[in-house]
């Protein structure tokens, strides 16, 4: 299904490979699917994922060998940015971000002969299963638990806020293989197909009356030795892996950009610019964003020269996440009694989704770890202030 890239992405400009993104998706993605406030549910995705994967653009961060296009850390930001300009809608895209990059890293051959064409063909569909009802922050206190029983690992527990997992074919689960050693050592990591006997699901609806998240329950589950992926109980170090970059990700000033683009038409239109109090806020928020554009770009000058990322980077998903609601905040008073309305409404001469950014920056400070959390690395790893 896919086609492997036969461009060296990395050679071009990045002004050239911005301007190839740009027109793709510009182009290809449908309009009526662009700023949505919320996922894309698997059918809505599909056409687009299969797009992206018979073009060879479905998996960025995936080696050319696998079916990816290989871009090193500028160009996948490049990537990105062209993304969120676009308003392209987020895809149930686990199988790409997180279990592709995993397994070609601590998988072996007969795991990724198995699993990675099938995410790039959309035959597989994953989600992300290591959140617990009492386990969220402190991920390591996990107690789902995976038990040895001859060729099969046993599981019983549950999983929570597992997103898009009603459209999952399957998922890949954090479980304690040992209750007799520090925490952070007796955690294993574990594919599953969502059809296994014994896995049951519980959709739950968010705050804007979309079911995005499932609690997933596991009843004597059996799954054969042959899915742990790397070495028993070293599950945490894979799952550790991948968070800075996904932090980065997060903290890119596109999201609160696009809400500021919306904040200055709605303001002319509503009369706000002679508003002393609204001025004052409008003008801290844009001084915010331009030391945001400065920090994100340091981070990614940083990875660019393959620079590992450092526990700063918390700083970064804190500030964008915190920019991104008080911006989301201010559009929706800006709005007036239009901030109330559930879709678009025409104000002046622009179109506004007001509840959009709303909805979408809430959990910004929730996942990819709390906003409190990362405080606390900072404190801890950067400041090194006493716990
Ligand atoms: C939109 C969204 C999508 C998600 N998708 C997934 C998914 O696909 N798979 C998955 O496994 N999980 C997912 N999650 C779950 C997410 O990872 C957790 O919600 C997050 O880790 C916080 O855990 P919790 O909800 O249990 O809150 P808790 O850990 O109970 O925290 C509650 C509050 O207490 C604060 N707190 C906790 N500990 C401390 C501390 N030591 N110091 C200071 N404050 C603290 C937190 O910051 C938070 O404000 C998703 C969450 C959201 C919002």
């Amino acid at each position: 299904m896919s086609a492997t890239a036969t461009v060296d992405f990395n050679a071009m400009s990045d002004d050239a490979f911005r301007a190839e993104a740009r027109e793709l998706f510009e182009k290809e993605y449908p309009d009526n699917m662009r700023f949505l406030p919320r996922r894309m549910s698997w059918a809505e995705s599909k056409d687009w994922w299969v797009t992206l994967s018979k073009r060879g653009w479905l998996a960025p961060n995936w080696p050319v060998e696998h079916g990816g296009m290989g871009l090193d850390p500028g160009k996948l930001i490049i990537y990105w940015e062209e993304t969120e300009r676009a308003g392209i809608g987020r895809m149930p895209d686990q199988g790409i971000t997180m279990v592709g990059p995993t397994l070609i890293r601590f998988g072996n051959d007969a795991q990724r002969a198995q699993y990675l064409p099938k995410i790039l063909s959309g035959e597989n569909v994953w989600c992300q299963g290591y959140s617990e009802p009492n386990a969220g922050s402190d991920l390591a206190s996990l107690r789902t638990e995976a038990v040895l029983d001859g060729d099969h690992y046993v599981i019983n527990g549950s999983k929570i806020w597992t997103s898009m997992a009603h459209n999952a074919t399957n998922i890949y689960v954090l479980v304690r293989t040992d209750k007799n050693v520090k925490q952070q050592r007796g955690i294993s990591f574990l594919l599953l197909d969502m059809k296994t006997p014994g896995i049951t699901l519980r959709t739950i609806r968010n705050i804007a009356g979309h079911e995005e998240f499932c609690q997933v329950f596991f009843d004597n589950v059996r799954t054969h030795k042959d899915n742990l992926v790397g070495k028993l109980n070293e599950g945490w170090t894979i799952a550790k892996g991948l968070l800075t970059f996904e932090r980065l990700n997060i903290g890119s000033p596109r999201r609160p950009l696009q809400a500021f683009e919306h904040l200055d038409p709605l303001a002319r239109a509503q009369g706000l610019f002679n508003d002393p109090g609204f001025v004052d806020r409008y003008t801290v928020l844009k001084m915010d964003l331009n030391d945001l554009g400065s920090l994100y770009q340091r981070f990614v000058d940083k990875a660019r020269r393959g620079e590992a990322l450092g526990p700063d980077i918390s700083m970064l998903k804190v500030f964008a996440m915190d920019t991104y609601q008080k911006l989301a905040e201010l559009l929706l008073e800006a709005g007036a009694e239009y901030g109330a309305f559930a879709d678009e409404v025409t104000l002046g001469d622009e179109k506004i989704d007001l509840m959009s950014s709303f909805y979408t920056s809430r959990p910004g400070t929730i996942y990819g770890g709390s906003n409190e959390i990362q405080r606390n690395i900072l404190s801890k790893y950067v400041l090194q202030l006493p716990s």
